[in-house]
């Protein structure tokens, strides 16, 4: 079983559904209220767990309430919290409002995720200790850093989801000499300027293209019924990490398949589909 660390992100996302979104000053009804656990790293890492991998989790929450429920909700996916850090003051959250049309507005905020650091020997050794570890940038690029370095020198894989965009080059430049493998999509590759020995770039409904060694390919997804893409590119990332060292190909197939299927659930933090779904839509060579 592949060893994945998740070194990420865990938010509460609260989600109102409107039928015109808000302009500044106006205030409007929402037709429907929840709060689910997100955040794009414990949204990778719930993925990776659901496919099959043995997954760490190393992240930061706050010394609020909703730290229990994201705790209890990781621990409910089998991922381990034992690099899952509290520092004072609240976790990470995500106020996501989306209109009749689909039409979304998100404001992030990062709390406890922001104050994520590897100072410790016991979170450097987590992360030191698995096959594959598998990155984003929604935490301090700095930590990501330290994350990437200590996983290579052990010889590990390091994967990194390049999103969002917008962090210091000068950081991401360090980033990528520690990277093996790159997750984006189209938008986010515009913004990614270092080589990498393996590029993945993810297409929505067109699937996801391959670049490295020489080699070239594109893999397709299964046609679905589209109902929300959110958390599609998540659920692509954790499970081409669980995957990677089962062999490029099948691992890109992999998770486009499960990408596909997390666009038949709405919402982000609890679209990712188990292994046994996933094998059931994969699409052959
Ligand atoms: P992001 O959400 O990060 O922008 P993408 O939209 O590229 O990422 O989606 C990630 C993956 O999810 C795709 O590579 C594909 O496998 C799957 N996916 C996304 N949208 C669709 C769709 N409309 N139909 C089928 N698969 C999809």
């Amino acid at each position: 079983m592949t060893r994945v660390c998740v070194v990420g992100s865990v938010n509460m996302d609260m989600g109102f559904d409107v039928d015109t979104l808000p302009h500044p000053g106006e205030t409007v009804l929402a037709a429907s209220f929840r709060s689910t656990p997100g955040g794009k790293g414990a949204n990778q890492a719930v993925a990776a767990a659901r496919a099959g991998a043995h997954v760490q989790f190393v992240g930061a929450v706050g010394d609020d309430s909703a730290a229990t429920a994201l705790r209890a909700h990781l621990s409910a996916n089998d991922v381990g919290i034992d690099g899952l850090i509290t520092v004072p003051g609240p976790s990470g959250s995500a106020v996501v409002v989306v209109d009749s049309t689909a039409e979304n507005l998100i404001v992030v905020a990062p709390g406890a995720n922001g104050g994520l650091a590897l100072d410790s020997a016991r979170l450097r050794g987590l992360v030191a200790d698995c096959d594959v570890l598998l990155l984003q940038l929604e935490i301090p690029v700095t930590t990501a850093i330290a994350a990437a370095r200590e996983a290579h020198s052990a010889g590990a894989t390091v994967i990194v989801n390049a999103s969002p965009s917008g962090a210091d080059p000068a950081e991401l430049a360090e980033l990528a000499e520690l990277t093996d493998v790159l997750v984006v999509n189209e938008t986010e590759a515009a913004h990614w300027f270092w080589p990498v020995a393996h590029r993945v770039i993810t297409r929505g409904a067109d699937g996801a293209s391959y670049a490295g060694g020489g080699q070239e390919f594109t893999a397709t997804p299964p046609a679905v019924a589209v109902v929300d893409t959110s958390g599609a590119g998540d659920v692509f990332a954790g499970v081409l990490a669980a995957g990677w060292a089962n062999g490029h190909d099948h691992a890109l197939r992999r998770a486009c398949a499960a990408g596909a299927l997390a666009t038949l659930v709405p919402g982000a933090g609890d679209c990712a589909p188990y292994g046994e779904a996933i094998d059931e839509v994969i699409l052959p060579d």
